[in-house]
Formats: structure tokens, sequence, C-alpha cells
């Protein structure tokens, strides 16, 4: 039987301890705070800011909103980064992208400061995940993806990884993590020759591609933990991941579903971040 590999507890126990950390934070005198950075009303972007505003206030962190039309400037932009850089009383922030496109966002991105990067969205950040260094935050959908393994306590030592995609937010982050965790890993991507077989290799496969149930039967094998971050929308206007999950329940081992499964993650991984940033701001 494939066991399903669900969002939804390791979500609850995220809350459940960011709850006692959030309290313990104000007891010292310390509101834990997210600022989130939003151009225009994209509708993808005001759901995403609702679900983490409601997230946030759920474990008790506040939320600082700064909102700009799509006309503004990216000099308008980097300013208010560099405001907030400097304002203590906010300890991360989530700026939503894409921005427009008369506006550098590599350029607005390396405005913030790593420390308050909780998005991993900076070089800095970039640079902590690669090197290590403790610099900085992982792009936190990379992160919920190893959170999940850890919850289910899935043994990584030693295992054989496979990444489908080679994104900066995803794929590649994802890679280096399974790498530090002492995977040995692949990562493949749309040039990778014969990726049903790499497919069928892997101990650990991790798809982040965006292709609507593109992956079938000849990519699984029976021992398979499948980590499905794909969010599409099928052709009957139904959510689902990249993995055709029909056939993989019920043959590989286990698989995380979608909706349900990643995403419902990604957010309490940013919360926890804010509320690293907000210890770590506290000890200096
Ligand atoms: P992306 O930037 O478009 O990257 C997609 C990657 O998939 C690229 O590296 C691309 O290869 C590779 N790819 C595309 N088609 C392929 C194919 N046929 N065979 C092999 N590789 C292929 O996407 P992303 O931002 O990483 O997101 C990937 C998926 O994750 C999307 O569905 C997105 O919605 C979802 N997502 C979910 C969350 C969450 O919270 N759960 C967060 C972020 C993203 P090349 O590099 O060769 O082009």
């Amino acid at each position: 039987m494939t066991q399903i590999l669900s969002g939804k507890q390791v979500s609850a126990g995220l809350n459940e301890q960011l709850i006692v950390d959030v309290k313990k934070l104000k007891a010292d005198g310390i509101e834990p705070t997210l600022g989130i950075i939003r151009v225009g009303e994209k509708p993808d972007d005001i759901v995403y800011e609702r679900g983490a505003t409601k997230r946030a206030e759920m474990v008790g962190i506040n939320v600082n909103h700064y909102q700009y039309d799509n006309g503004v400037t990216q000099e308008a932009l980097i300013n208010e980064i560099r405001r907030i850089n400097d304002d203590d009383s906010v300890h991360g922030v989530l700026l939503l992208k894409p921005l427009p496109s008369h506006i550098d966002e590599k350029a607005v991105c390396r405005a913030l400061v790593p420390s308050k990067d909780v998005d991993g969205i900076t070089e800095g950040s970039m640079a902590g995940v690669y090197g290590n260094s403790g610099v900085g935050y992982p792009p936190c959908t990379a992160e919920a993806c190893i959170e999940m393994l850890k919850f289910y306590g899935i043994e990584l030592i030693g295992k054989k990884a496979v990444v489908i995609g080679r994104s900066l937010v995803v794929g590649r982050p994802a890679a280096m993590m399974l790498i530090k965790e002492n995977c040995t890993v692949t990562v493949c991507h749309r040039k990778t020759v014969d990726i049903p077989k790499r497919c069928r290799e892997a101990e650990i496969l991790l798809i982040a591609v965006g292709k609507a149930k593109f992956f079938g039967r000849d990519c699984f094998n029976e021992n398979q933990i499948i980590i499905d971050v794909g969010i599409n929308v099928d052709d009957d206007g139904n959510l689902c991941g990249d993995v055709d999950f029909s056939v993989a329940d019920g043959y590989v081992k286990a698989i995380t579903p979608v909706p349900g499964g990643v995403g419902t993650v990604t957010t309490g991984i940013l919360m926890k971040h804010v509320v690293k940033a907000a210890t770590q701001a506290r000890h200096g």
C-alpha cells in the first residue's frame, strides 16, 4: 500500500512549535513581524498574501503590508526595502514576484539583507544554501520538501535521490539540501536524456517541473518515495501535481498529494524562518 505523505500533519506540527516559540519571544518583549511587499493586484499574489497573513496570525506573528501600484519605480521599491532593512521591528520580508517588467527584479532582491530574507530570494541566501554557511534562508518550498521527508522519518543517508527541475527556487536548492542530508543526487532538466530511466533509478524522486500529471508509471519503482512539488490545473480544472497520482497511488512506496502536500507546508516554513530571524535579531 502506498503511504500518502500529507502536508497537513507536517503543517500542524510546525504550527504547534511556532506557537510555543512566538510566545517565548513575546515574553521577552519581541513581536515577531513579517513584512509583505506586493506590487499591483495580481490574483495569485493576493491569494498568497492572504494565505501567509492567515498563517502568521494563527501562530501570533504580526504582518506589515507594503502595497504599491503597478507603476512603482524600481528606486521607490529599493528605498522601501532599505527602510525595512533598518527597521528593527520587522524581522523578515516576503516580496511577491514576479515584479512588473519595467523593474529589474534581481536589483530589488539584492537590496534586501540576507538576515531578513526569509523566502530565500537574495544571492546571499543562495550562497548560504550552496556553501552551507548559515547565511540567509533557503527558499521555503525547497525546505518544505526536506521538512516533509524528515517528519515522516524517511531515511536519507546514502539514498539515491533524483530531482527533476533545476530552477533557483525549487530544483537546485532542493538538490543542495538533499546533498547536505547525505543523499547521492542527480538533477534532471529538459536536456536530460531518458528521464524515465533516471526516475526509475531513484529511491527519492523529487519533481518540480510544472506539467500536469506528466510523470507516469514508466518513471516509478515500487520502493520509491515521491515528493511532487508541481501545482497545476488539469483538463477538468482541478488542481494536480506533476505526477499522475492515480497511477502512482497503489504502486510506489509513498507520495505527497497535490493539493494537500508540499504546498501546505511552504507557508509554515516561511513562518519558521520569521521566528528564527526574530530570535537571531534578539541575540544581535
Ligand atoms: P520553473 O522555474 O518553470 O522550472 C521548471 C523546471 O522544470 C526547469 O528546470 C525545466 O528545465 C524543468 N522542466 C520543464 N519541463 C521539463 C521536462 N519535460 N523534462 C524535464 N525537465 C523539465 O518552475 P518552478 O518555479 O521550479 O516550479 C515548478 C513547479 O513547482 C510548478 O508547478 C510550480 O507551480 C510548483 N511550485 C510549487 C510550490 C509549492 O509551494 N508547492 C512553490 C513553487 C513552485 P530547464 O531548466 O531545462 O528549462
